[in-house]
């Protein structure tokens, strides 16, 4: 009876980040079960129709997506592709009757993000964007301390996250599919919590970029730093690469103290200090269970996400704006 609850995932794009963590989060939700997959390699869907107990009946590839229409057992397609490949998979999933839950970024372009959020709304299906940090108990702690003003005013923000994006031949690094190199895979991350800390959309960006290995990264971005300026005053200044080793922070200054996480993206293990010496450190959850569930929550419930598809497109812009900057090697007013 419990299971009756529970809304039907399918996986779309059985890669790594599905693989590791998106099943055995599936297998953790309270609301959501893993009911179909979509691949475009048949010997995955054989080990996960193996693993998974997944029927023949609910394993689809990205050309049989449309038939999901005729499945009543799945309600939900969480898009795990590369990014360029997301609105063309949001799309079908929701032309098909399914409410979407989509990996970030949301896609490569704005345009490409208002193609997704109006097939979702012709179609009265829920779009989400997986924002994991959103679910994190700590970035929640820090959004708190914000509002709270427990330090005062934020005054300087500063974020950062990069990592070794590991070998050349892979999709990060084709432009194409991937839209752009670091900024768009990890310095999202630094983006969004500048924007949900301050509660505020930025009004002003600035961005230099730094190539030191032009063959790798050819297509697309290795390192950005960028600052950013919103409405009340509030600053930051924010840093990504795919190459220079380990950045991993967030970090609120303000008028009577700072407080900051550092490791602050990571799946798990994330914590922080304030400058009262007070720890900012919760019991371990599974964010993308927990975001999973909120998200089947919001279905169940009729209510809205916090992480709707316009959440995903306003980082999109903002990305893009980042880029003219390097572009232009002024600032941009958005
Ligand atoms: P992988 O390369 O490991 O997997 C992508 C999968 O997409 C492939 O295995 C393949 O699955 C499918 N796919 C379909 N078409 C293509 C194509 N043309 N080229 C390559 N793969 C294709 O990527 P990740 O799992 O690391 O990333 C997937 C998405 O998840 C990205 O948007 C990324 O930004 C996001 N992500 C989010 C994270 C988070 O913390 N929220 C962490 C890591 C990634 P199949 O063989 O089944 O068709």
């Amino acid at each position: 009876a419990q299971d009756s609850r529970k809304l039907g995932v399918a996986v779309c794009g059985l890669g790594k980040l599905s693989t590791d963590q998106i099943a055995p989060a599936l297998m953790k939700t309270k609301h959501c079960r893993l009911a179909g997959i979509v691949t475009g390699t048949p010997a995955k869907a054989e080990a996960w129709k193996a693993k998974y107990g997944i029927p023949a009946n609910s394993v689809y590839s990205y050309d049989t997506m449309q038939r999901m229409a005729d499945n009543p057992d799945i309600d939900i397609v969480y898009v795990v592709t590369p990014n360029a490949l997301h609105a063309q998979h949001t799309i079908q999933a929701a032309r098909a009757g399914k409410h979407v839950f989509c990996e970030k970024p949301m896609e490569i372009s704005v345009e490409r993000c208002q193609q997704m959020i109006d097939a979702c709304r012709d179609a009265k299906r829920l779009l989400g964007t997986a924002y994991r940090c959103q679910y994190d108990p700590h970035h929640l702690e820090c959004i708190r301390l914000v509002r709270e003003q427990v330090f005062g005013k934020p005054t300087i923000l500063q974020a950062g996250f990069a990592i070794d994006v590991g070998p050349a031949d892979q999709w990060r690094l084709k432009r194409e599919l991937a839209g752009g190199g670091a900024l768009m895979d990890v310095g999202i991350y630094a983006l969004q919590a500048t924007r949900y800390l301050t509660g505020e959309e930025p009004i002003l960006v600035s961005a230099v970029e730094t190539k030191t290995d032009p063959v790798k990264f050819a297509e697309v971005d290795e390192s950005i730093v960028w600052t950013t300026k919103f409405p009340s005053g509030v600053v930051a200044y924010c840093s990504t690469s795919y190459k220079a080793g380990r950045i991993q922070n967030l970090r609120v200054n303000a008028e009577n103290g700072w407080f900051e996480l550092d490791p602050a993206f990571f799946y798990d293990g994330n914590h922080g200090r304030r400058s009262d010496g007070k720890e900012i450190r919760f019991p371990e959850i599974d964010l993308f269970a927990a975001e999973m569930d909120d998200f089947a929550q919001c279905i169940l419930e009729g209510r809205p996400t916090k992480v709707p598809g316009e959440e995903g497109q306003r980082d999109v812009r903002i990305l893009q704006a980042i880029y003219e900057s390097v572009r232009s090697g002024r600032a941009v007013s958005l």
